[in-house]
């Protein structure tokens, strides 16, 4: 489908919505330059980043007791957002640097822009095992932030693979719920930093396998083996697990900008070392699409705030820059998010569109004649967190015809067990008890609209 016409020209246009996004839409929407963020959908993982699917974050600067991936980039986003950032909650579809104006199309429009700062990040790598397809998201996964609390992965054995950071990270996390966790390490050591790697070595619940490839992975319905093969000498082996779990890095996302920017063989942008500038001027980089070397939360935010920087000081000297002021000069303070509580019989309403617990599941299931979503979602879980806002403005736009329930899995295992939840965040549609549809991970909103509208 072709894109649309372009509107006005905008100063400076942000892809992606990780730490390094959205740093420099903080800084960008502080000097006046009102930027725009596509923030990505589905195309690279998911909005926010890599931070939306890690746990606790210990290592960024203001946090003394840590604070949760997913919570901490909704700080950084209301934070872009308070300044006057615009965000477009699509991914970017093309992007041509060819012409000035630069063109990038999403949403079904194109915008043209002056300057570019590409956030983009990378993706998880996947094995691609001749079985990953059948088993994927019934054993496979590649979030186990996301997926470990599902009932499946209950008192069972566990693997996950890979030896950096994330692994470790995920082998310990997933120790709240195994029965036991097998590390699988292609080589003879830990690349993950030392206080992650002594935490996995000093924890008994967790098996390390060194020097071991998976070579393909079995079972019935759901995973129920993993072949290993020891690369020193040859031998193979089956481990019987009930879920495998990927954590073997990333791949930088700069397909849009192929050919058009210079990459090194990995395809990670190459910049001047320690600057933004990419090879095309008026073009920045920040974050992990350009930096396979240090991959931080906070040195992905350092230089969105240097790319930032770099792009205001290059409009302002050839003069490209329209900036608007802000009224009031300082805008209002965010506050807090207030959470919804769970629902019992005090508090119950059978009007209110979003509710949590089973409570209020069983009320509506039995007694509203409305369409219900039930959204399976669990604490850690960030791309609930992204999906849970677009579920709520469906709802509000439908304007009381159909409502939501929210089931935290973690605290009602059973619930997500009776419901056949593997993984989260599940969205079930009901309608007079009956079972319409189930959509499993982040979908457009207009999914769920059109659904929705169908049964009314
Ligand atoms: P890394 O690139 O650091 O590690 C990837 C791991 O996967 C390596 O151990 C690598 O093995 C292994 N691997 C790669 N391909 C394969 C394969 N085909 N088969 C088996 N194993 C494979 O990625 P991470 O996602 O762990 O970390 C990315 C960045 O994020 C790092 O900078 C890390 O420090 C950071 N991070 C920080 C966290 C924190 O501080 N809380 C949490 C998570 C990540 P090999 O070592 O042999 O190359």
């Amino acid at each position: 489908m072709a894109a649309g016409a372009p509107g006005p020209v905008e100063n400076l246009v942000i892809v992606g919505s990780g730490p390094a996004g959205y740093t420099a839409a903080i800084y960008a929407a502080r000097a006046n330059l009102s930027p725009v963020v596509i923030t990505g959908f589905k195309d690279g993982g998911i909005p926010g980043g890599q931070l939306m699917t890690t746990t606790h974050v210990e290592n960024f600067p203001g946090f003394p007791d840590g604070i949760l991936g997913p919570e901490l980039m909704d700080r950084i986003k209301a934070q872009a957002v308070r300044w006057g950032t615009r965000l477009v909650e699509a991914d970017a579809d093309r992007i041509d640097l060819s012409q000035r104006p630069f063109r990038i199309e999403a949403e079904g429009r194109t915008i043209e822009t002056q300057a570019v700062i590409l956030a983009t990040g990378a993706s998880a790598n996947r094995l691609g095992l001749p079985s990953e397809e059948r088993f994927w998201n019934a054993g496979i996964s590649a979030c186990a932030i996301c997926d470990g609390a599902t009932p499946q992965f209950r008192d069972v054995e566990l693997a996950v693979v890979g030896g950096g950071d994330s692994a470790c990270e995920e082998a310990v996390y997933l120790t709240k719920y195994a029965s036991r966790v097998h590390l699988i390490v292609r080589g003879d050591k830990l690349r993950a930093s030392k206080a992650m790697a002594d935490r996995v070595l000093a924890n008994a619940s967790i098996q390390v396998h060194w020097n071991r490839q998976i070579s393909d992975c079995s079972g019935g319905d759901w995973l129920e083996a993993i072949e290993l093969r020891n690369s020193v000498d040859g031998s193979s082996e089956r481990l019987p697990v009930r879920g495998l779990f990927y954590a073997i890095g990333h791949t930088p996302n700069t397909r849009l900008v192929q050919g058009q920017l210079e990459t090194d063989a990995k395809g990670y942008l190459i910049t001047r070392p320690g600057h933004p500038e990419t090879s095309r001027e008026g073009v920045y980089a920040a974050g992990d699409v350009a930096d396979a070397e240090w991959r931080q939360g906070i040195t992905a935010a350092g230089s969105g705030c240097q790319a930032a920087l770099a792009a205001e000081r290059w409009l302002t000297e050839h003069d490209l820059a329209v900036t608007v002021s802000h009224d009031p000069v300082d805008p209002v303070e965010v506050g807090e998010r207030v959470r919804t509580a769970v629902s019992d019989e005090a508090n119950f309403n059978p009007e209110a569109l979003w509710q949590k617990g089973s409570f209020a599941l069983r009320k509506l299931y039995h007694d509203s004649n409305k369409p219900l979503l039930v959204v399976y979602t669990s604490p850690t879980c960030g791309p609930c967190h992204v999906l849970k806002p677009q579920l709520k403005r469906v709802l509000d736009e439908l304007g009381g015809r159909a409502l939501g329930v929210e089931i935290d899995i973690e605290a009602e295992q059973e619930i997500a067990q009776q419901a056949g939840v593997t993984g989260t965040p599940t969205v079930q549609l009901f309608l007079n008890k009956e079972l319409k549809q189930q959509f499993k991970g982040v979908k457009q909103r207009s999914e769920f609209k059109a659904a929705i509208e169908a049964l009314l």
